[in-house]
Parts: structure tokens; C-alpha cells; sequence
């Protein structure tokens, strides 16, 4: 059991290893601090493909109708289709049983508002004071909630996600598509959507499977060369594949090339502001200045947030804005609804590709201005983080511009830059950089790095 104070939602909800750092009396109690939160309604639950998630899940669904809430069981469902019901079918919010991309052994519970989204940080911090306050509402035997079962989720997704676009443009091209599902919860939405816009599809760790065995459940360019090598061997547009509970898509082109999520979230993004010119999009202060670039072509703004897929879903709402995305593969489609989405993103970009009419790299070097960027992490003492950060603002000296939207930014001049900014769940400080040469980007982060490294000894 956590120590009271001990905050239990991290950047994406609260992760834990069942039966190793929380049992399921934990996760009972949380749920009934959920259920408590919600006070009315009925609530949809839903979980990825992970081991544990059956037992977490029938955990979830006793606390919320211990608290007087009724279920609707989703069953196993990727993360975006249980939030895209939860909105699409009416529901009083959402409960997501997943770890996302954490390594097997972790499982998470992610909640939703009524409108899909992950709650706002204030109200997380509501349903802690709930569960530390042991102020649940416990309900007698008339109160208590009834579970039935919602099979409609997959299928509602599936239909919210075509809709949203030009499927016929899509069909004409007839792209080849291989999809790494890497045996996580997309595999049961993905494959349909792309079949239903007229691409041949070729499939890779299908089957769920709560192990990972394929390729393990975090979509990086490590982890994708069977994917790049298909692509390659079967002469396909575009390969796609995506994290464990599918809100995360990375893309690699016609070559193999696995691409970082800024690169595919800027190409989508100019498509998107291509048909909404003026509008708004949002991303974090950690991911490319070509997307600056992008929007003074459409007459659009970026904002920037904090990094987390909160911040900018959220901002989303609160500044009615189009897109947003982040370099690890999350992008934001706010007509369809303002959360990650894997297959929605998936959709767009076949639509965005079947617009241009050109292969998949000629695209991605025709819309999106090329920077190089570099990362390193420094583990530091937990006391002297903030030194850290302050060594290294010093080092701005009064003559470059410093962003403080999360960590330090600093702007060495009018196209590089480097991020130094304190991990919120391990004792680490980042460091990225961005600039015109790959060179002039690792100079930057070493150069930093030293700086942090030095400060925090
Ligand atoms: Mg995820």
C-alpha cells in the first residue's frame, strides 16, 4: 500500500506491478475513490491484453460498484476506443485498465471524464484526497451497482474513426500497408479500419498476447526492424505500428525508415491545417521547431505545453484546437476526439498520403523543414535537481531567450535549442536539443549535460 501523501497518478495514471508493489485491495480502494469521484452514472471499464489485466479489471469493477456506480464492461479494447465510446455512447466516465508501453509486469488504471478524456490533474489530485481520506462512499445492498456487459465499443470505434475521413480518396490508391500491432490491444481495431479504406494489409504480432513476445510493447526504432524489413521485402507504402494499448502510432516510409513521432505528427499536421487553415494546434515544448515552420503556412498557431498527453489534450479543449502531438508517436485528432489515438492517426495519414500522391518520404521531405536533434539523461541527487536547472539557465547568460514552460528552454539562436528539464517519476534530468546540423545537436547536448552533470554531483 502506497505511504499517504504519496501522489498515486503519474504523467498517465497510476502504474503499478500487481502483486509485487500493489495488491488488489489497492486497486479496489482506488476504484472506489473513482466511483466516489464520479457519484453517478454508469461508468465504462476496459482493459489492454496484459496478464493481470482480468484480474485488475474484475478489481476495478468491484470498487466502482462497491461505490454505487453501475459498469459496463468493454472488455479488451485499446485505450482510444474505450475513451472514444465513453463519449460516442454516453457513458459518466471511463476506467482503462493498462500500462500503455511499460514492460510486462506493470499494469496502470487511466480514468476519463464523460467526454473521453483523461481527467484534469486537479481532479486526479480530488480522487487521491478521496482514497488517503478513506472518505469513499461504500453502498449497502440496495445502493450498490449492477455490471453488465458493452460489446458495442470496438465497433463504435471502428465506425467513429472512418467517418473522419475521405475513405474513397484512401481506397483508390490501394496502398500496401504493414501494421506491427506488437501483440497489444490494437489488434482487435486497427486491421479492420485500414481493410475498410481499400489498403492490402500484412499483419505482425497479431495476436494479443499479454508477454510481448514479438517486439515487446514500446514502438521505437530499436524495437521495429522486422517491421522495416517487411516493408521492404513486400514493396508497401508504409509500414505502421503501435504501443500496447494503441494510442501511440509510429510510422516508417516506403524505405523502412522508422520515423520519430514529430516527423509523422508534422506531416499529418499540415494535411489537417491544409483543410482548417487559421486554426490552432498544440504540442510540447520538447518536440520540433519545423512545426512552427508548418503552421505560418496555414496561418496557424502552436502552443506549447508542458510534455505529457494530458497537458495537451487538455489544452486541446481549453483552446479549441485541431491537433496536437508529441515526439513519441501521440497525436490528437480533436474532431474525432481530443486523446491519442493510433489507428486514428493511422487513418489520417493514409488520407494525407493518398492527397500529396507521392511515396511516403518524397512527402515527408517536401512538407517538413529537416532539423537533427539529440537526447541524453543525466541521473542526478533528487536535492540538487533544481541546482541543476539553475546551472544551466546561468549558462543563458542574459543573452539567449529561456522558455520556462517545463524545465529550462534555451534558444542559442534563431534555430537551435536545448531542453533541460527533471524526469517527475525517477531521479533524472533530460536533455534534448535541436538544430540545423547533427553535429551543432550533440555538441548542445554534451555541452549540457556536462553542466547538469556537474551541478548535481
Ligand atoms: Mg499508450
Amino acid at each position: 500500500m502506497a505511504a499517504p501523501q504519496q501522489r498515486l497518478f503519474g504523467t498517465n495514471g497510476v502504474r503499478f506491478v500487481p502483486g509485487v508493489s500493489h495488491d488488489l485491495d489497492f486497486v479496489i480502494g482506488l476504484s472506489e475513490a473513482v466511483g466516489t469521484y464520479f457519484a453517478s452514472g454508469e461508468v465504462l471499464v476496459g482493459r489492454d491484453g496484459r496478464l493481470s489485466g482480468q484480474a485488475v479489471s474484475n478489481a476495478v469493477v468491484s470498487g466502482l460498484l462497491s461505490s454505487g456506480r453501475d459498469v459496463a464492461e468493454a472488455g479488451l479494447v485499446p485505450t482510444p476506443a474505450l475513451q472514444y465510446a465513453v463519449k460516442a455512447l454516453g457513458f459518466r466516465g471511463g476506467v482503462m485498465v493498462t500500462a500503455s508501453h511499460n514492460p510486462a509486469k506493470y499494469n496502470g488504471v487511466k480514468v476519463s471524464g464523460s467526454d473521453g478524456v483523461e481527467v484534469p490533474r486537479l481532479d486526479e489530485q480530488k480522487i487521491e484526497k478521496i482514497f488517503y481520506d478513506k472518505s469513499q462512499t461504500k453502498a449497502d445492498w440496495k445502493t450498490v451497482g449492477v455490471a453488465r456487459q458493452e460489446a458495442s465499443v470496438v465497433r463504435a470505434y471502428q465506425k467513429g474513426v472512418l467517418s473522419k475521413v475521405n475513405a474513397k480518396a484512401v481506397a483508390e490508391r490501394k496502398f500496401t500497408v504493414v501494421m506491427d500491432l506488437g501483440n497489444g490491444a490494437q489488434s482487435v481495431a486497427a486491421p479492420y479500419i485500414v481493410e475498410s479504406l481499400g489498403c492490402k494489409l500484412i499483419t505482425l504480432n497479431s495476436v494479443v498476447d499479454g508477454t510481448f513476445p514479438g517486439r515487446g510493447p514500446e514502438p521505437t526504432p530499436d524495437t521495429l526492424k522486422d517491421l522495416s524489413a517487411a516493408v521492404r521485402s513486400v514493396g508497401a507504402d508504409l509500414g505502421v505500428a503501435y504501443d500496447g494499448d494503441g494510442d501511440r502510432s509510429i510510422f516508417c516510409d516506403e524505405s523502412g525508415a522508422v520515423l520519430w513521432g514529430d516527423q509523422s505528427g508534422c506531416l499529418v499536421a499540415d494535411f489537417v491545417l491544409e483543410k482548417n487553415p487559421g486554426n490552432t494546434l498544440v504540442t510540447s515544448v520538447a518536440s520540433t521547431q519545423a512545426i512552427e515552420a508548418i503552421a505560418k503556412k496555414h496561418n496557424a498557431r502552436v502552443l506549447r505545453t508542458k510534455v505529457g498527453a494530458v497537458e495537451i489534450a487538455r489544452t486541446i479543449i481549453e483552446r479549441n484546437a485541431i491537433f496536437g502531438f508529441e515526439e513519441n508517436g501521440g497525436c490528437i485528432y480533436q474532431p474525432h476526439i481530443s486523446v491519442r489515438d493510433g489507428a486514428m492517426t493511422t487513418a489520417l495519414m493514409l488520407e494525407c498520403l493518398a492527397n500529396r500522391g507521392m511515396s511516403f518520404s518524397k512527402a515527408l521531405a517536401f512538407v517538413v523543414p529537416k532539423y537533427h536533434q539529440a537526447k541524453a539523461k543525466v541521473e542526478v541527487n533528487p536535492k540538487k535537481t533544481e541546482a541543476a536547472l539553475k546551472a544551466a539557465e546561468k549558462q543563458a547568460k542574459g543573452e539567449f531567450e529561456i522558455e520556462k514552460v517545463d524545465g529550462v528552454k534555451i534558444w542559442m539562436d534563431k534555430h537551435s535549442w536545448v531542453l533541460i528539464r527533471a524526469s517527475g517519476t525517477e531521479p533524472i534530468v533530460r536533455v534534448f536539443s535541436e538544430s540545423e546540423t547533427q553535429d551543432g545537436a550533440d555538441q548542445l547536448v554534451r555541452k549540457f549535460a556536462k553542466i547538469v552533470k556537474t551541478a548535481s554531483a
